[in-house]
């Protein structure tokens, strides 16, 4: 509803969240506008086959199921913007969101802007995501059964996306440029163990082998200390090298935890030193570094567009 030109609520962010949230407040009348930032659709957008959203026995590719859920939103009365965030004021209601040049005003806020996946930032690691370079070993390791893969990191995402991938790869190299690891011991000792996980330290990936063909073939590697070069012939690469929470913007105005994610009370609350911050809502991989999975980041924005109704009612639209 716009009264005063002040919006029921605005969702920032287009991924699956976002929409979601999009969705549930668009058929509650409430005309949500969702800003969609530097990575329109979030991660579902850039990969390819998704087979594990309830509903598509035959899996759909993520860029179609974002589609259909903006036309889903769009179809109830969901606005979809395009807009860079320049400015953000919580400390007055309205809400206050600085676009360009233009000052949006919002009774509530539901911040679904995701994390984006670390990448190593080759051209050819770029030019092959979603051909056999990956960043969700969950998503898309089913489609390597029978391959030589590798992963890439020393941490404990580099550790559960190898361990996981053991399940369909034939071998799994566990690629970690430094000497040591910062996984937990125990999830390494795990890696460590499994008879398929062979580990290369020191190692840099230069290149990923086959943009020609658009299909990973291989990597050529080079060890940091001899600086000798080699090629490992593998059919996939996975980034387990960490995510990017995209929660800068709230640095100062909401509660982060250490590695810049929002923290959330009571599943999609926001916090401002310890105090619920109400009318301010987080969902989906901003406010989740544990399962960060579509039907997860769907299921949080669900319950932020329900606590918005909520609120609303409360407080009067
Ligand atoms: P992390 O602990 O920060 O480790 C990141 C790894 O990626 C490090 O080995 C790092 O190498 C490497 N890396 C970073 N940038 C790189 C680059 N450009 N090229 C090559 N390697 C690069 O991140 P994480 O593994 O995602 O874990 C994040 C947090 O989540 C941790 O607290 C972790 O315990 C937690 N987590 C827990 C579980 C679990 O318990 N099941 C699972 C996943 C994550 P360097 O060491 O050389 O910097």
């Amino acid at each position: 509803m716009l009264e005063n030109n002040v919006r029921d609520t605005v969702i920032l962010g287009s991924g699956c969240s976002g929409l979601t949230a999009a969705i549930y407040a668009a058929r509650s009348n409430l005309k949500p506008l969702v800003l969609e930032g530097h990575e329109p659709g979030g991660q579902l957008s850039i990969t390819t086959l998704v087979e594990n959203f309830p509903g598509w026995p035959e899996g759909i590719q993520g860029p179609e199921l974002i589609e259909n859920m903006k036309k889903q939103a769009t179809r109830f009365g969901a606005e979809l913007r395009m807009g860079h965030l320049d400015g953000i004021d919580l400390s007055e209601r309205p809400f206050k969101l600085q676009v360009g040049k233009e000052t949006i005003r919002t009774r509530t806020l539901i911040i679904a802007s995701g994390a984006s996946a670390r990448w190593l930032n080759l051209p050819s690691e770029q030019a092959l995501i979603g051909y056999g370079v990956s960043s969700c070993a969950t998503c898309d390791g089913f489609f390597f059964s029978g391959k030589e893969i590798a992963v890439i990191g020393g941490g404990d995402s580099a550790m559960e996306e190898a361990l996981f991938l053991t399940r369909f790869a034939s071998k799994v190299t566990l690629i970690n440029r430094s000497e040591s690891f910062r996984a937990s011991k125990i999830m390494l000792e795990r890696a460590v163990a499994h008879p398929k996980i062979k580990f290369l330290s020191n190692t840099l990936v230069e290149e990923v082998i086959g943009v020609e063909e658009k299909e990973v073939k291989a990597l050529r590697l080079k060890n940091r200390k001899s600086s000798e070069e080699c090629t490992l012939p593998v059919s996939a690469m996975f980034l387990g090298i960490g995510h990017e929470p995209n929660a800068r913007a709230f640095t100062g105005l909401l509660d982060l935890d250490q590695d810049g994610y929002i923290l959330t009370k009571n599943h999609v609350e926001t916090t401002l030193r310890g105090e619920i911050l109400s009318g301010v809502f987080a969902c989906g991989d901003i406010q989740d570094r544990r399962f960060r999975q579509a039907i997860t980041a769907a299921g949080s924005g669900c319950m932020a567009a329900l606590e918005v109704e909520r609120y609303l009612e409360e407080h009067g639209q």
